[in-house]
């Protein structure tokens, strides 16, 4: 990879601009993709999918690392030829033209794989959403986020930031902030910082009725965060449920923790 010509010489060199509308912000600097690859493994051999690959800063370093396939998935077709040049023949990379909210990682990985990706941040949450709760589960995923929504997902009960996408990563993954980056750090910059999240997924997974009853039981108590829970979970049984699973039904949403949302989530029939 070190014989390349720079990621901004490259991207001149096939004429290309970053487009808004796919949440275009590049990582041109192979020290920072680098370490966020650090932060990702190792990889041992195994399978990595990289969503958005776009100019190719963290594909690179991907495909310098442990990891024994990547699979890159991108939804803007004007970087598939640029991309197709980080193909060594080794056939470790693979290119792949797609929505990644539709893509099923299950038929392009055949088997486990790593998620590594600087998300374009208009589809962020929900790709989250998707490898979370989606039928296909991912061995960790290093993702990167507006800031804002990376503290969303690692927030803990009285942080502000604290809800419904806490809830739901932290009740299937282990979750924490790896790394901060500024605005400036991108090519175009976004107007806000950035955040790289480390997600892994709990041994246990719950089943799939436990995680409709939980973004259920969430959506309903977030939906009206500042009404006590016998209120914003009337719909769903109000006091008697939050009796049921030994919550006050007097507390406020932001209060209750993972345990406490699974709680409810399983006492609502
Ligand atoms: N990985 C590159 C980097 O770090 O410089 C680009 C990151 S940029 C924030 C997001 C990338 O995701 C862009 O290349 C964009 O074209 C791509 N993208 C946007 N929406 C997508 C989607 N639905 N499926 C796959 N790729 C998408």
């Amino acid at each position: 990879m070190s014989d390349l010509p720079s990621l901004r010489e490259t991207l001149d060199a096939h004429g290309l601009m970053a487009k808004k509308s796919f949440g275009q912000h590049f990582l041109l600097d192979l020290n920072v993709t680098r370490k966020i690859v650090r932060l990702a493994g190792p990889f041992a051999g195994d399978t990595v999918i990289e969503v958005g690959p776009g100019p190719g800063g963290l594909t690179r370093a991907l495909i310098e690392s442990d990891a024994g396939r990547v699979i890159a998935v991108e939804k803007d077709a004007r970087f598939l030829p640029l991309l197709a040049e980080l193909d060594d023949g080794s056939g470790r990379l693979t290119l792949v033209e797609a929505d990644a909210l539709k893509v099923e990682e299950a038929a392009i990985a055949g088997g486990p794989a790593h998620l590594v990706s600087n998300l374009p941040y208009n589809v962020g949450t929900a790709l989250l959403i998707k490898w979370l709760t989606g039928p296909w589960t991912p061995t960790s995923m290093t993702l990167m986020f507006q800031k804002e929504v990376a503290q969303r997902v690692v927030a803990q009960p009285g942080d502000a930031a604290y809800g419904r996408l806490a809830v739901i990563s932290q009740a299937l993954c282990e979750a924490c902030m790896v790394m901060t980056l500024p605005a400036a750090a991108f090519t175009p910059p976004p107007k806000v910082a950035s955040a790289v999240v480390h997600l892994r997924p709990l041994a246990e997974r719950l089943s799939d009725a436990r995680i409709r009853k939980l973004e259920k039981v969430t959506g309903a108590a977030f939906g009206q965060r500042r009404k006590m829970l016998r209120s914003s979970l009337k719909p769903l049984g109000g006091a008697t449920l939050c009796e049921a699973a030994g919550i006050e039904p007097d507390a406020r949403a932001e209060t209750i923790d993972v345990a406490g949302f699974l709680r409810l989530a399983d006492a609502f029939a």
